[in-house]
């Protein structure tokens, strides 16, 4: 047994990086950070205090941003490749090197800050006029996000002070908050012995098949959280109440404000989405309903809504999950195929596991003259072939961005899910065509459909659990620990019905989300991508044909354009409920085919 799994391990491929660098003492990699430092210097010397300047030329403004998006995108490349370095092989050395490139880029990008600023600084006549310049065109969305925050921004000085201050403040509390997490440790019963174990192994145990198991870890998880409730409870209050003052000194009118103009998506389309999941509760109910029953059980409660539904699953090799997903991904367009080729042909993934190498899977898009790069470990689960078609999906958005230069390769951040969802969509369906039995088919889409479930029910119930602290604490000062759990209970009773019975313990689990600490009101872009995509598929499903090649320019627009501006072009109205709407009728067909299929093989 171990001699095949070794044997299957090392037909995966792992990556080639030389087209970045040949290794951690390629000579090439000193000799670029020299030189871009002195390009970033010389750039420096050029146009400080030029750019907002009432002799600024829009010839002289664009030449500018080509400069600076080549020294950006050059100087990059030693860091990407460090990072890259560091994933497939996690070390002191590796990480050293990774700090050390840091260093060195952060030296560049030092001497290219003065340019946001003083783009930002221009008058708004000035900026109307460039745009409408021919040589400007290409940078017009990238000019328009600097200068979006303009408004907000405060004197250089002011800044300066924020910046400083922030390092023994907010950021030592979202440091605390990481200290108390990785530091946690949770008791759990085992064999009549203590266990201690740690927070990510503790909610591992969540997915176990065995429910006494699960129950015990939940139980633990509980215990543990409860223990250190107070000072959750002050971490969460101060972080709360510093984003207040900051957002009262940065004249935003709202907790959420800052967040939309930063993702570029208005108020009105959040809370359109917001109301949509609202809307479609009793999907959650629905399938949990089904679970129970599948389960066996008399009722569901907080701790089974991660239990594996079946045990035993079939692997797949390596040759033939690219096959599957060459295939998936040809069906709908031969042009997206021919793309995902290339990443297996030229080593661009690497999939094997390997001892030292980082867990998780990503695609880092890397630059725009050369090509993205995917990560993942493959061990042949019906799931990791699931993973190598969403980060390809990455890849292939990116490939296709390419031509809209550096700063455009991204797409902006709601959008940036976009395409690996849709292409783990593909890959879905073709192991759900693929499966040999009704019991697999359900096995199949009971994961899709908690995936699905997590990255939207959960998220939007964990944007309202934010809005009201915020608002709350804004309105009534510093809230007790009993108060926050309140609008975690009642958000998840919301989200669950009657369908899921959380118990009383289950109120303290807001504590460990990292999201609420770093990244306030994030939470809802994974919402926004997701439901979004499930939109999309609906709509190639209804068009066929007529959908791909407008699919496929949307990916070539990258980061070019604003979200809604991609999408209008695609005759996509994101303020519409109704667009929303469709993306919920996906998921609802998927447990209707759940159901349908469960039934025959209680049969
Ligand atoms: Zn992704």
């Amino acid at each position: 047994m171990a001699k095949n799994i070794n044997k299957i391990k090392s037909t995966i491929p792992s990556w080639n990086l030389s087209d970045l660098y040949s290794g951690v003492n390629d000579a090439r990699i000193e000799r670029d950070l020299k030189n871009w430092l002195k390009r970033a210097i010389r750039f420096e010397k050029q146009y400080k205090g030029k750019i907002n300047s009432p002799n600024l030329k829009a010839e002289k403004l664009a030449k500018a941003l080509i400069g600076l998006e080549e020294i950006s995108e050059q100087s990059s490349k030693p860091g990407y490749f460090a990072q890259l370095v560091f994933a497939a092989d996690a070390n002191e050395t590796t990480r050293a090197f990774v700090k050390k490139i840091e260093e060195k880029t952060t030296e560049i990008s030092k001497h290219l800050l003065f340019f946001d600023l003083e783009l930002a600084d221009l008058p708004e006549a000035a900026i109307k006029r460039f745009l409408k310049a021919p040589e400007l065109k290409k940078y017009a969305h990238f000019v328009k996000v600097v200068r979006s925050f303009k408004r907000h921004k405060l004197s250089e000085a002011e800044e300066k002070i924020i910046a400083d201050k922030d390092l023994t403040g907010a950021s030592a509390f979202a440091r605390l908050f990481e200290e108390l997490t990785s530091n946690a440790k949770y008791d759990i019963a085992k064999g009549g012995k203590k266990q201690i174990l740690n927070q990510s192994r503790i909610l591992a145990l969540l997915y176990s098949p065995d429910r006494e198991s699960r129950r015990k870890a939940a139980d633990s998880l509980s215990r543990g959280l409860k223990q250190n409730a107070k000072f959750h409870a002050f971490i969460y209050n101060t972080l709360v109440q510093d984003k207040a003052i900051e957002d009262r000194l940065r004249q935003y009118s709202y907790p959420q404000q800052a967040r939309h103009l930063a993702n570029e998506v208005s108020k009105e389309v959040v809370e359109t989405i917001v109301g949509v999941c609202d809307r479609n509760r009793g999907l959650v109910s629905d399938y949990y309903a089904l679970k129970r029953k599948i389960l066996g059980y008399k009722e569901l409660h907080d701790y089974d809504r991660y239990a594996p539904i079946t045990a035993a699953e079939k692997k797949v090799g390596f040759e033939e999950a690219k096959d599957i997903i060459l295939e998936s991904f040809g069906k709908f367009s031969p042009e997206m195929a021919e793309i995902a080729q290339k990443f297996f042909d030229d080593g661009w993934i690497d999939a094997q596991p390997r001892d030292g190498k980082r867990g998780g899977a990503f695609c880092s898009f890397v630059t725009a003259d050369l090509h993205p790069y995917v990560f993942l470990n493959f061990l042949g689960s019906r799931r990791d072939v699931m993973t190598l078609g969403h980060e390809l999906g990455h890849a292939i958005h990116a490939w296709l961005a390419r031509p809209k230069g550096y700063f455009s390769l991204g797409a902006p951040l709601v959008l940036c899910e976009t395409a690996s969802v849709f292409g783990e969509m593909l890959v879905f369906d073709a192991l759900k065509n693929s499966a040999t039995s009704p019991k697999e088919k359900v096995s199949l889409l009971c994961g899709k459909i908690e995936d699905i479930f997590a990255s939207s029910f959960r998220q939007i119930i964990m944007y309202e659990f934010e809005s009201e602290a915020h608002k709350t604490r804004g309105e009534k000062g510093e809230l007790a620990v009993e108060a926050i759990n309140d609008f975690w209970l009642r958000a998840n009773r919301k989200m669950f019905g009657k369908s899921v019975r959380l118990g009383d313990d289950y109120k303290y689990w807001w504590m460990y989300i990292p999201h609420f600490i770093h990244t306030p009101f994030y939470v809802y872009a994974y919402s926004f991508g997701e439901l979004l995509t499930l939109s999309l598929y609906a709509k190639y499903q209804k068009e066929g044909n007529a959908f791909i090649p407008k699919y496929l320019r949307l990916l070539e627009a990258g980061g070019s354009e604003s979200p809604s501006r991609i999408l209008s072009s695609f005759d996509i109205d994101i303020s519409k409920r109704e667009f929303w709407q469709g993306g919920m009728d996906v998921l609802k067909k998927m447990i209707e085919e759940a159901k349908a299929n469960y039934k025959t093989v209680k049969r």
